[in-house]
């Protein structure tokens, strides 16, 4: 790809109304009803953090000497389910996807999966999980049988060195992971963040592996979130250029986009692949979700440089009805997105805090 054709690529505009042009935003307080922000986007989907700590140190998330946080702030099951029960039951949520840090790192996390089911009948629709992969194996049985719905498996690199450069871990316990949860019938897809200069090699090989497995895989743009200062414009490469590099591997078609997240493409007519553009194609006209840290504190966006406190308000006592209005405050005052972000994002939490 030319230099032009990447700056294209870069800048090329947001699928559906930009936000920037509805010129809708509404004021006053958060109304009633489903859950909502000013701009009139609705919210579907829980992703929940249940831990900070992590097994591998991904230099794109973490950064080199994580500080753990202390145990008694992260919220217990009980914590987390109250709030789980919330979105479901009063909010409307419809999907929740359980993160971290590595969410197999918390002990009993399949309790916690089995806990949910009874929202099933108030709603919920799907309960998921994000992981490395690298304890999978070992829990795959117990989260299908406990009701996890779906797992994501992250894996930025079949080439064991580079993966390990890329994450502090090994390789071959993810693969058997992924292995163990077909195996026991947990269906999976995979994520792989592409940065330049380090794995995009990485964009036929991984595909091809997951095209003959028959698993779902779906790569994303480096968003400037990383532990670590590394990110830089450069250091992205855009939906346009994976897709190029596919192309000369593979027969491409545009699949339509769908209000999710990831833009789709089949792969010789058969197989479906995904591109989360966060950064060239940002989605924010579309984002119906709702992220809560391991510590209680509820980010509007990923991208959202202030959050509101939910675990002081839960362990002094607040009623359904009190912590139901700073969730709706806090999502009412949600910003426009990455589309006004324009680069770091400068706070407290990082990727690994926020679960991606
Ligand atoms: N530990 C689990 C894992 O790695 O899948 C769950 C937490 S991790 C923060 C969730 C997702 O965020 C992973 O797929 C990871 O690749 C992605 N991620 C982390 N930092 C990122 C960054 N700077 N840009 C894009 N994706 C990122
Ligand atoms: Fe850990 Fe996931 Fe972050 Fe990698 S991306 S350091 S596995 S939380």
């Amino acid at each position: 790809m030319t230099k032009p054709e990447k700056e294209a690529a870069m800048s090329s505009p947001l699928p559906g109304a930009p936000l920037s042009d509805r010129g809708n935003k509404r004021e006053g307080p958060a109304p009633q009803g489903p859950l909502e922000d000013r701009f009139g986007r609705s919210k579907h989907k829980l992703r929940i953090s249940v831990t900070d700590r992590c097994n591998f140190r991904c230099h794109y998330c973490m950064p080199e000497d994580p500080q753990w946080l202390p145990r008694e702030e992260i919220l217990s099951f009980e914590e987390l389910l109250r709030l789980c029960r919330l979105f479901v039951t009063e909010l409307g949520l419809r999907r929740i996807r359980i993160t971290g840090g590595e969410p197999l790192l918390r002990k009993n996390i399949e309790h916690f999966v089995a806990s949910l089911q009874p929202l099933r009948a108030q709603g919920l629709e799907r309960i998921s999980m994000t992981s490395n992969g690298t304890l999978l194996a070992r829990h795959a049985a117990a989260l299908k049988a406990a009701g996890l719905d779906d797992i994501n498996v992250s894996i930025d690199a079949l080439d064991a060195e580079l993966f390990e450069h890329m994450t502090h871990g090994a390789l071959e316990p993810v693969l058997d992971g992924i292995l163990a949860a077909r195996d026991a019938e947990l269906p999976v897809k995979l994520n792989a963040v592409v940065i330049r200069d380090q794995n995009e090699q990485e964009i036929v090989p991984l595909a091809e592996w997951a095209y003959q497995q028959n698993v779902s895989l779906r790569f994303i743009e480096f968003m400037p979130l990383d532990g670590n200062g590394g990110w830089n414009p450069q250091r992205v490469v855009p939906e346009a250029e994976i897709i190029e590099r596919l192309r000369r591997r593979f027969a491409i078609e545009a699949l339509p986009r769908t209000r999710e997240p990831a833009t789709y493409y089949l792969l010789d007519g058969r197989y479906r692949l995904g591109v989360i553009s966060t950064i060239s194609k940002p989605f924010c006209s579309s984002c119906d979700r709702v992220r809560i840290t391991a510590t209680g504190d509820i980010y509007p966006c990923l991208f959202s440089p202030v959050s509101m406190a939910l675990r002081e308000p839960l362990r002094e006592g607040a009623s359904d009805g009190e912590l139901e209005q700073i969730i709706r405050e806090a999502i009412w005052r949600k910003g426009k997105g990455f589309v006004e972000s324009a680069g770091y994002v400068q706070r407290a939490a990082g990727m690994h805090t926020l679960g991606g």
